[in-house]
């Protein structure tokens, strides 16, 4: 580690739960690598005064901090400025500290997308199925549009993400070519149909994470076909109950380890300018990971 010193500027991971997070070996890594006079510490914020961390972060002129969830949404107001693709998303995981002014980004998607590219698939050839409404999902659905996926099939439960869920699909087919729609996650007749339709399916909420492994986020898998790309963002088991499920059926999967990876290299891209030695954090941390 290079010595600690005064001029030592601080970034951070807000969020609950953080202690799992692989974010300060990637980013410490990368600091050290590049001669960058930065640290990177997680911080769980389920008991924080979130108004008043953020001024204090603001106060002790951080470069910049990540957010997981449940912060990705809840942090907007009290940023200076969204990036265009944050404020399609209406979510935001990246802040970058610029003299006082917090911008605010989201490298989710387009992290997720480049960690496809290492399993060959084309998202622009076929339909997707997206689980979740949530800030990850939300940042996924944006960059698919983007990405050229004809359509879009965003599922989710009727809670608290469902009105995300129905103005992300207004807003990609005002914005882009792409045809999304809503389904209810209950209507299992419907989500079926949509997986049975699609080339790859997401799943982008939360279930099936540390530590209710136990859990898998659909009902009722006989959409499952041959060719069906099945990923989950979730890296906490490497392997949910949904991909060791898929993989039962013969189909190939990818959990959400490259996406952390491929996001932290657009944050660090986002923070500094500057590329993040990426293939040697994939070697070091990442890879026999999955
Ligand atoms: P979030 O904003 O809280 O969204 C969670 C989503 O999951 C919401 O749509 C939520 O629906 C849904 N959900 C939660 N519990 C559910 C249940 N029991 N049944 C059905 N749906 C349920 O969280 P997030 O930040 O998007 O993160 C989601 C997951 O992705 C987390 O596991 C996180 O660790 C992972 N992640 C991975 C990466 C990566 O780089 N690999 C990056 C970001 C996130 P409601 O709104 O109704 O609760």
């Amino acid at each position: 580690m290079p010595e600690i010193t005064g001029k030592t500027r601080l970034g951070c991971l807000l969020g609950s739960p953080v202690a799992h997070s692989i974010s300060p070996q990637m980013y410490n890594y990368a600091f050290r690598k590049l001669d960058l006079d930065y640290v990177y510490l997680c911080f769980d914020t389920s008991k924080a005064d979130f108004a008043s961390l953020v001024g204090r972060l603001k106060e002790m002129n951080v470069f910049g901090f990540n957010l997981t969830m449940p912060d990705k949404e809840r942090i907007i107001p009290y940023l200076d400025e969204l990036t265009p693709a944050a404020k399609m998303i209406g979510a935001v995981n990246t802040v970058k500290n610029e003299d006082g002014r917090l911008i605010g980004h989201n490298t989710d998607g387009a992290g997720y997308f480049r960690s496809l590219r290492c399993t060959g698939y084309e998202a622009s050839r076929a339909p997707m199925t997206l689980l979740g409404a949530g800030g990850a999902a939300s940042s996924i659905a944006v960059q698919a549009a983007l990405d050229g996926v004809p359509v879009l099939h965003i599922v989710n439960r009727r809670g608290r993400s469902w009105q995300q869920a129905q103005r992300l699909a207004e807003v990609i087919c005002r914005e882009t070519s792409c045809r999304a729609d809503v389904t209810d996650l209950a209507d299992t007749e419907a989500v079926t149909g949509c997986i049975r339709e699609s080339g790859l399916l997401t799943n982008a909420t939360s279930v099936g994470m540390t530590p209710a492994e136990d859990a898998c986020p659909l009902a009722d898998l006989s959409g499952f076909h041959e060719g069906l790309l099945v990923t989950d963002i979730i890296y906490h088991p490497q392997k949910t109950l949904l991909l060791k499920k898929a993989e039962e059926k013969g189909l190939s999967t990818l959990n959400g380890m490259y996406m952390l990876l491929y996001q932290g290299e657009a944050a660090f891209r986002f923070w500094t300018g500057l590329q993040m030695p990426t293939e040697e954090i994939k070697e070091r941390y990442f890879d026999g990971k999955l």
